[in-house]
């Protein structure tokens, strides 16, 4: 009899990534996706640890399991994700209700460890990490996510242990996986109807260091290797380190007509001294330089990136430098958070100087300046011709589509025809929102229409 699976994704793209993972193994094992958490058979809630509030969410969410635990002794639950790697038997302690916690690195062994928990009825924690773990090969359900855009993991882990993050702590040292593995997947996806994929990984920018010298394909290599594939119309990859951009992956925006033109290179503060105690390993100065190559191999290109402010020793000029940055920058967008210590990460030991008000000024002041900058970037597309992706028809109103144009940006367009997700359309920008574009179809195409 089929069983129903409720999942709870919480954070990064990678761990979206592992939920429909999760999902296509269970479903090999007679589990049905179930939007209906009171109807479930089983529960899995991936977590997310990189800030404090991603890590409260998960635990409230556990927490509130416990009822319907009580009401259903069968009812399985499973915790996954940063916090389940780093927590373990913590967590084991604080919610007795939870049948397995399970680390990144264990997600493949899902459907044993559901058997094993329903036959024993034993709480589980799997969370060691191996030296030696590598990516099993492994071809998704096209029949589950989005039928036109799919993301593909080509790395796990981080090995650069910037000094706030808990990334190489939870989920492990780099593990690149294997390049055939890689091409197999998005061939498989492309052949299936999908459109755009984005390639995942913690720093992409470092796929290949941790193979053998002679058998390594750097990233570029593997970015123009995937672009080949017949079919593909849209290439996307995320995340980057500044310090590991190369001549070569700019390239790769010269030369890779399906690379999207948008770079997310998170930059986190515009102090050289705060820089290096965040253990970055680039400068001020070297960013600067990354930035002005990209726009050069590329000058429509978006560039979005991560600001942290209030980090340990962050004093009014360093703030004041970080401002300046984006001044220069001019980003599309940006992530930006107060910081807060992240346990094991190192800056645990680091002496916080900045108040928690004087952090809430500060971020206050970085994101209202950013939201006039984005504001100013988007004004600037008013008039220009661009193509978009469709991804759906909005809800609100009949005949107003919605889609992504190379650039990420959302633009939003009135048309008569019937499109479906994937579809490509050319608009001419009308008009700048706060989050969005708006749009009408180009001339030409709006005159055949009528
Ligand atoms: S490069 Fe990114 S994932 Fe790796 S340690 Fe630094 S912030 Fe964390």
């Amino acid at each position: 009899m089929l069983k129903n699976l409720f999942i709870e994704t919480i954070g990064c793209q990678m761990n979206m990534r592992d939920s429909e993972i999760m999902l296509q193994l269970l479903k090999e094992s007679g589990y049905l996706p179930c939007p209906d958490l009171a109807a479930a058979d089983a529960v899995i809630v991936n977590t997310c640890s990189i800030r404090g509030k991603a890590e409260q969410k998960a635990y409230s969410f556990i927490g509130s399991l416990r009822r319907l635990k009580e009401e259903n002794p069968d009812l399985i639950i499973a915790v996954a994700g940063c916090v389940a790697q780093q927590e373990g038997e913590k967590m084991r302690l604080r919610m007795p209700h939870v049948d397995i916690i399970l680390g990144p690195q264990s997600i493949y062994q899902l459907p044993d460890l559901f058997q094993q928990v329903a036959h024993e009825r034993q709480g589980i924690i799997a969370t060691s990490q191996s030296q030696d773990f590598a990516i099993p090969s492994f071809l998704p359900d096209l029949k589950n996510g989005l039928a036109h855009k799919r993301f593909v993991t080509i790395m796990q882990g981080c090995n650069n242990y910037c000094t706030y993050c808990i990334v190489p702590y939870t989920r492990g040292r780099e593990v690149s996986r294997r390049q055939e593995d890689i091409l197999a997947e998005v061939q498989h996806l492309v052949a299936g109807g999908v459109r755009e994929i984005t390639l995942l990984g913690q720093n992409v920018n470092s796929y290949g260091n941790d193979q053998p010298r002679s058998e390594r394909t750097s990233f570029p290599e593997l970015l123009r290797q995937v672009a080949a594939v017949p079919g593909l119309v849209r290439l996307r990859f995320t995340t980057s380190n500044p310090k590991d951009l190369s001549p070569a992956l700019m390239a790769c925006f010269q030369d890779l007509a399906n690379l999207c033109h948008h770079f997310h290179l998170p930059v986190q503060s515009g102090a050289n001294g705060v820089l290096a105690k965040m253990n970055r390993k680039y400068t001020v100065e070297e960013y600067m330089a990354q930035v002005l190559g990209l726009r050069q191999a590329c000058p429509d290109i978006s560039l979005t990136t991560d600001i942290i402010v209030g980090f340990p020793g962050e004093t009014v000029a360093d703030f004041q430098a970080t401002m300046d940055l984006m001044e220069k920058v001019r980003y599309d967008s940006a992530f930006s958070f107060k910081y807060s210590s992240r346990p094991p990460a190192k800056s645990c030991g680091f002496e916080e100087t900045v108040s928690d008000q004087e952090k809430v000024r500060r971020l206050a002041i970085l994101q209202n300046r950013q939201q006039e900058i984005t504001e100013e970037r988007h004004q600037e597309w008013v008039g220009k011709t661009m193509e978009v992706m469709i991804e759906g028809e909005s809800k609100m109103a009949n005949g107003q589509w919605s889609g992504r144009s190379s650039q990420n940006l959302i633009v939003n367009f009135h048309s008569p025809a019937i499109y479906s997700p994937g579809d490509l359309e050319t608009v001419t920008i009308t008009e700048s929102c706060l989050n969005s574009l708006r749009a009408e179809l180009k001339l030409e195409e709006t005159l055949k229409n009528d």
